[in-house]
């Protein structure tokens, strides 16, 4: 496979950018190589500068639900740019995606839309604390929720196989609001509820976890979550930014038939532009400025553009349901083959498949929590990813991330890779 072109750029990028990149995980530090660097993508494919084509399970870490650059979203987003690009100023498109985000997700009686997913949760955290008048939170142990500064603690995916759990530059104090829980052992959460009486304003969870590869919730915990919080008086939060629109229409909370208190999404509802959102109950979310005391606030927010292609995204989803069950058949489908690659090669692999999401781990124990998560061979995974490259196959760079199936994927694409995968 010839790289040049690639190679090129990055040693250029290395002196414009930390690591030549403006996310971490983009870097392919984890898997011990350089990155490709993108020219242009087309539904299923992704095509580097050196005209290598690949399927892509990357999906831009999740948008791609529809595949890239989907005709209908593309035209909406063409014809938005001609009225213009930003107005700082509101407009009905705004309310159409609201609209369509409360029909899909009842939970989401009134929201904000944002430009991150970092800055949603940012935002749900903030809301919740000036709602319960509390200053501490929890969140669970390689559950990702952006890079503000409470949350980058015990935060998963890049976090993991870059060795920085914690973040230099976040202020201890800041970190010490932040308590930490093991994902699917209710004593953990029950431990920090008692020894924190009254001083919890929420608890934030990734109701799948899909930044540690991809963890289900056990039968019952996030009913046990709903409990605790309520008995508590402190706030549920959703992290819906992967799952939301990916699980079903209504995320996490409708396959798993829990109301979060707060819910944030990101990634699909901007339909691959800087687009996310978060709110839920109107009595949590009024107390957000103007109509509150809570500051919140964005240039940008609510982009012309990027609520455009929001709004085509979540339409096609609601008006095809059907897209759920293909893509969701195609990641079993997906498993399926790792088992038997896992058999044929006589090497330990742990398939975790929920929906479109799913994650091969590399190692023979049952993958409940980060515990277990963190006993995959990621040596063994920088073969793999490699290995996929070569044969045409573009997955993420680390272990601890999700593959994502989309819309686009064709039967011969996931022909191929089960024959890559099962060689
Ligand atoms: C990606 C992600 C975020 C952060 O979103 P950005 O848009 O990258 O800031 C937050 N939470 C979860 C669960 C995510 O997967």
């Amino acid at each position: 496979m010839n790289i040049s072109r690639s190679e090129e750029l990055y040693r250029t990028a290395l002196d414009l950018m930390p690591g030549g990149v403006n996310s971490p995980v983009r870097a392919f530090g984890s898997v011990g190589r350089n990155p490709l660097f993108i020219d242009h993508a087309k539904g299923s494919r992704i095509y580097d500068v050196d005209g290598n084509a690949f399927i892509d399970y990357v999906c831009s870490w999740g948008p791609g639900i529809l595949g890239h650059a989907h005709p209908e979203v593309v035209e909406a987003v063409q014809k938005a740019c001609v009225d213009g690009l930003t107005f700082g100023a509101p407009t009905g498109k705004e309310n159409r995606l609201a609209g369509l985000i409360r029909d899909f997700v009842p939970s989401m009686e009134m929201m904000r839309l944002v430009s991150s997913g970092t800055e949603a949760t940012m935002s749900a955290i903030r809301a919740a604390r000036g709602y319960t008048g509390r200053d501490k939170i929890i969140k669970f142990k390689g559950c990702y929720h952006g890079h503000s500064d409470g949350l980058l603690v015990q935060a998963g995916s890049a976090a993991l196989t870059q060795s920085v759990p914690d973040s230099a530059g976040v202020p201890a104090s800041y970190a010490m609001q932040t308590l930490v829980a093991l994902f699917n052992d209710r004593d953990s959460v029950r431990e920090l509820f008692e020894n924190n009486k009254d001083q919890i304003a929420a608890l934030i969870v990734e109701p799948v976890a899909a930044n540690m590869g991809v963890v289900p919730p056990e039968e019952g915990f996030l009913e046990f979550l709903r409990e605790i919080t309520a008995e508590n008086g402190a706030v549920l939060i959703f992290d819906e930014v992967i799952t939301g629109f990916r699980l079903g229409i209504g995320g996490a909370q409708e396959m798993y038939g829990i109301k979060p208190d707060l819910t944030t999404f990101g990634k699909i509802v901007g339909g691959g532009m800087p687009m996310a959102v978060y709110g839920g109950k109107k009595e949590i979310m009024k107390n957000v400025a103007p109509t509150g005391k809570v500051y919140q606030a964005g240039t940008l927010s609510g982009n012309p553009i990027a609520t455009t292609a929001g709004i085509k995204t979540l339409e096609i989803l609601g008006d095809h349901p059907e897209i759920y069950l293909r893509i969701e058949q195609k990641a079993k489908e997906l498993a399926e083959a790792f088992r038997l690659r896992s058999v044929k090669r006589q090497i330990p692999l742990h398939v975790n498949q929920v929906g479109s999401l799913l994650c091969a781990y590399f190692t023979d124990v049952d993958v409940k929590d980060y515990a277990g998560a963190l006993t995959s061979d990621t040596k063994a995974y920088a073969e793999y990813f490699g290995e996929l490259l070569e044969h045409g196959i573009y997955v993420a760079p680390s272990q601890f991330e999700a593959m994502f199936v989309s819309g686009a994927h064709s039967d011969e694409d996931i022909r191929r890779t089960i024959e890559v995968l099962t060689a």
